[in-house]
């Protein structure tokens, strides 16, 4: 069987799970029989075995390098998803049924987030974006917050509706917790700044199965002994996200991951760049279209660099659009099913010749549909 995987790939504009960066994926392939040293493949061996302390060592040193985590924070790998977090963050973090958690909710899965809150204890939404049908993220003057919040809440990207935050809503010294679920890893981030970090690792950092937490001490003292031990965040860091069997196949992609970052591309700061410039290849030829794509975020500050989410005038347009792209081996571009449209995820693994393929396709559908 060929190894030459290239020549067959689309142009896969997936939200998650989403693009690997293909030297990725040959390692993989390279190493599925056997990890060099070991003899067995990273699926058949044992979270025990000193091979897999070594990769999940080596994925958790590589992301406190990546990121520059500082020791008052530990990294935590999690199982459950991001949605799982979402209900361990307050059953955690809230240490009694009374006690406030401020939600800054900006799309949907700032909403899905802030209603596991009233299991645990009291939601304030700090802002509400759903009556603007989540097309703006909120001015400083917006923000509701309340007087003794044990965190605040906010997810940094909202993936279907393409916004995101380019600083934190931040209030005083009140603990932030983010969901970077769909920009984690797309650029420097300054760790001492937030209680807590998450993000599923299958659009950024890897493949499904693995949830990367960076959780600070001071959090982690909170949890008390209020959860059953594997919903307890501090159980699990204090046995190193091994309580339990770890989705190891997911850890060991995202230490990939983190290793081409560091060795291929050179970094966050070296990523962030290449991230703007391929969203800049497309809100361009938007902007440049005289109206015919519309973008959902509704101020050009606000709009993601991850996921770009337009639409044309009908859902017909917007139709023929997705079928005549995948036809030119660009796929997996329809919006959300709760918006529609278009909506184009260029995460870190997108290649900017695809990005460049899509830009071109645009200008030339709506030179023909206009
Ligand atoms: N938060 C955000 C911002 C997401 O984009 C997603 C997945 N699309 C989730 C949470 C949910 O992640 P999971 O399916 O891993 O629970």
């Amino acid at each position: 069987m060929s190894t030459d995987v290239s020549v067959k790939r689309v142009f896969n504009f997936s939200a998650g799970p989403a693009a690997l960066p293909l030297s990725v994926l040959q390692e993989i392939q390279r190493d599925m029989i056997a990890l060099p040293g070991v003899g067995a493949s990273i699926l058949e061996i044992s979270h025990r075995s000193s091979a897999f302390v070594e990769i999940i060592e080596d994925a958790r040193n590589r992301l406190v390098n990546l990121l520059g985590i500082p020791d008052t924070h530990e990294v935590v790998f999690m199982q459950g998803g991001a949605r799982l977090q979402n209900a361990m963050i307050p059953a955690n973090f809230l240490t009694s049924k009374d006690e406030t958690a401020d939600y800054v909710v900006t799309g949907n899965w700032g909403k899905n987030s802030a209603a596991e809150v009233p299991f645990y204890g009291v939601l304030n939404k700090a802002f509400d974006g759903a009556e603007g049908s989540f097309t703006r993220l909120p001015e400083a003057a917006d923000l509701q917050f309340s007087d003794n919040a044990g965190y605040i809440h906010f997810t940094s990207n909202e993936t279907i509706h393409g916004l995101q935050f380019k600083q934190a809503p931040a209030n005083g010294d009140v603990p932030l917790v983010c969901d970077a679920s769909s920009d984690f890893l797309s650029r420097p981030v300054n760790i001492s700044e937030y209680g807590m970090i998450y993000a599923c690792a299958q659009k950024n950092a890897g493949t499904a199965g693995v949830t990367v937490c960076i959780i600070s001490k001071e959090l982690l003292e909170r949890c008390g002994d209020r959860n059953p031990s594997y919903l307890d965040y501090a159980k699990v860091a204090a046995k190193d996200s091994m309580l339990n069997t770890p989705p190891t196949f997911s850890i060991y992609v995202t230490g990939l991951v983190c290793k081409w970052l560091q060795e291929e591309v050179g970094g966050l700061e070296a990523i962030e760049k290449m991230n703007s410039d391929k969203a800049r290849l497309l809100y361009d030829v938007v902007d440049e279209s005289g109206g015919f794509y519309v973008v959902h975020a509704a101020n050009p500050e606000h709009r993601s660099v991850m996921n770009v989410v337009f639409k044309m005038a009908t859902p017909e347009l917007d139709r023929k659009f997705l079928d005549e792209a995948a036809a030119e081996n660009l796929t997996t571009l329809g919006g959300h099913r709760s918006i529609g449209g278009i909506r184009a995820s260029i995460y870190n693994a997108m290649p900017r010749e695809g990005v460049e393929a899509l830009a071109g396709f645009m200008k030339d559908f709506a030179a023909a549909n206009g």
